[in-house]
């Protein structure tokens, strides 16, 4: 695991815990989303499920790799890019008990099945966390819990929580994975040891690239990491989804139009592409996500990308800004700030069910607004 977060302080946390042996029975790992959480998490799972860790000259433990339980936990390591991620998680190892929001569609209970995944069910805690929880381990060491997207936990399914927390059996280790933090009860936190995770920088995305996916060019591979802003999950969803042609499409055009003036008339039209284009890949990849909901995501991405752009292009300027005249330099930002407000509104629309396409539009449009400025004579 320390290939991904490097010298941070969650590893070190979890590294001194491990060498000293004292493993907090709960704890809660919180911090942005994509920064690899959930994937410290199973690591550190394997740590503790291991039979025969073994520690370093510098007093690291890892997990062995040779034993039944590591052989077992090996098919965990493509889980998070597997379309089955539930499945392959939930079923690789008896004490290794990971709760998603998906496992609902596993319930016996039709009405569970049926559910939107919007939350995790205080029914699917109480099957697969609290009852499993009481049992003995069935490889006898150890049993661990990861619950992943904590916060959509109710209120109900946290408390049903609380006496797991209070009186562990021994040997169970429980951990909350969360980006929001503050939607976990006081009691809860307060039962929990916590461990913080930072944004990742750019040259950690790039090792992780270059571990994960070796075979991705230089040039791809820094559009790669320029996009994902540190999250490992967007950077993960580049690479699947080969979003550098969005760069192609949507940044070069806003480049040219920024350099020349001269409008750039498909913009609008490319923005809804490849919104369109990645929604639709979306949904062929994963058997139970709904069009409506990954037309967002992508339309989120896509304002992301867009305004992270922008964002670069005021930086490099305020780096060269000439003190002298620090009245030209604001003005050279002004159309790269509207095109961050421009960006604004689109997110805005996307929360009140405006026609996606004619959003794509009026993006387009915007950009094109904020910079024709910019170079016109
Ligand atoms: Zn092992």
């Amino acid at each position: 695991m320390d290939r991904v977060l490097g010298q941070s302080a969650a590893l070190r946390a979890l590294r001194s815990q491990l060498a000293t042996g004292r493993v907090h029975h709960a704890q809660i790992f919180h911090g942005p989303a994509g920064v690899g959480k959930f994937t410290t998490a199973l690591a550190f799972a394997r740590q503790l499920l291991c039979h025969d860790p073994v520690t370093d000259l510098h007093g690291n433990q890892s997990a062995c790799g040779a034993c039944g339980s590591c052989k077992l936990l090996r098919q965990t390591d493509d889980a998070e890019e597997s379309d089955d991620r539930t499945a392959v998680l939930s079923s690789a190892h008896p004490d290794l008990h990971v709760i998603t929001k998906e496992l609902a569609l596993f319930s016996d209970d039709a009405q569970e099945r049926g559910r939107k995944l919007t939350s995790i069910p205080v029914g699917v805690i109480r099957e697969h966390l609290v009852g499993p929880a009481s049992l003995a381990p069935a490889m006898g060491h150890g049993k661990v819990f990861i619950v992943d997207e904590a916060e959509l936990l109710n209120a109900t399914g946290q408390n049903a929580l609380l006496k797991t927390l209070e009186e562990p059996t021994p040997g169970t280790y429980l951990i909350l994975v969360t980006s929001s933090e503050h939607r976990l009860l006081p009691t809860i936190r307060s039962r929990c040891q916590r461990v913080a995770y930072g944004v990742l920088e750019d040259k950690d995305v790039a090792r992780w690239l270059g571990e994960h996916h070796g075979g991705l060019d230089e040039q791809t591979r820094k559009w790669v990491v320029g996009f994902a802003q540190g999250s490992l999950g967007r950077a993960s969803l580049a690479v699947r989804f080969n979003l550098v042609e969005w760069g192609t499409a949507v940044l070069s055009p806003i480049q040219r139009l920024s350099k020349t003036g001269r409008p750039e008339p498909d913009l609008g039209a490319s923005i809804g592409e490849c919104v369109d284009g990645f929604a639709a890949a979306w949904v062929g990849a994963h058997k139970n996500a709904s069009k409506e909901a990954a037309n967002r995501r992508a339309a989120a991405l896509m304002g992301s990308m867009i305004s992270n752009y922008a964002r670069r292009r005021i930086a490099e300027m305020a780096e060269g800004c000439d003190p002298e005249t620090p009245g030209d330099s604001e003005a050279a930002l002004e159309p790269w700030l509207g095109v961050i407000a421009a960006v604004d509104t689109f997110e805005g629309q996307l929360n009140s069910n405006v026609n996606l396409k004619l959003c794509c539009e009026g993006l387009g449009m915007a950009v094109h607004g904020a910079l024709m400025g910019v170079a016109a004579p």
